[in-house]
């Protein structure tokens, strides 16, 4: 592996209402901003378990054993239908019968649904 955290690691860390800092505002309605804390460089969040500021926030509130063990499951089982589908030369968006791709960019798509298939990665020259 590359030493990134588990999956299961990475959900355990996770405040159940974090959404993305894309998002001005999380799940529960709490700005982001509003409760980093300016003392660290970069701010830390309590959006995050392992930053151990929980009482910055008080709605911060971190899945229980099986909840995380649920999301582990419900995100195999859509990587292995993912999968299984483009082998199938499916989209593994819509279903449809892949007729060609085409990649533009780094990014390869489907056709004729056109939808997104992922990266594609550059040979090393
Ligand atoms: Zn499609």
């Amino acid at each position: 592996m590359n030493g990134a955290p588990s999956l299961h690691s990475q959900l355990s860390n996770w405040c159940v209402h974090f959404n993305c800092m894309m998002h001005q505002y999380c799940d529960a309605g709490i700005a982001y901003e509003d409760v980093r804390d300016p003392h660290t460089t970069p701010y830390s969040y309590p959006c995050f378990k392992d930053n151990n500021c929980a009482e910055r926030c008080a709605h911060a509130q971190y899945p229980t054993e099986q909840e995380i063990i649920k999301q582990e499951q419900e995100i195999h089982q859509k990587v292995s239908t993912f999968l299984s589908n483009l082998a199938c030369g499916l989209c593994p968006v819509c279903e449809q019968p892949i007729q060609y791709k085409e990649s533009i960019g780094l990014s390869q798509y489907a056709y004729p649904c056109g939808h997104r298939l992922g990266t594609v990665l550059k040979e090393k020259e």
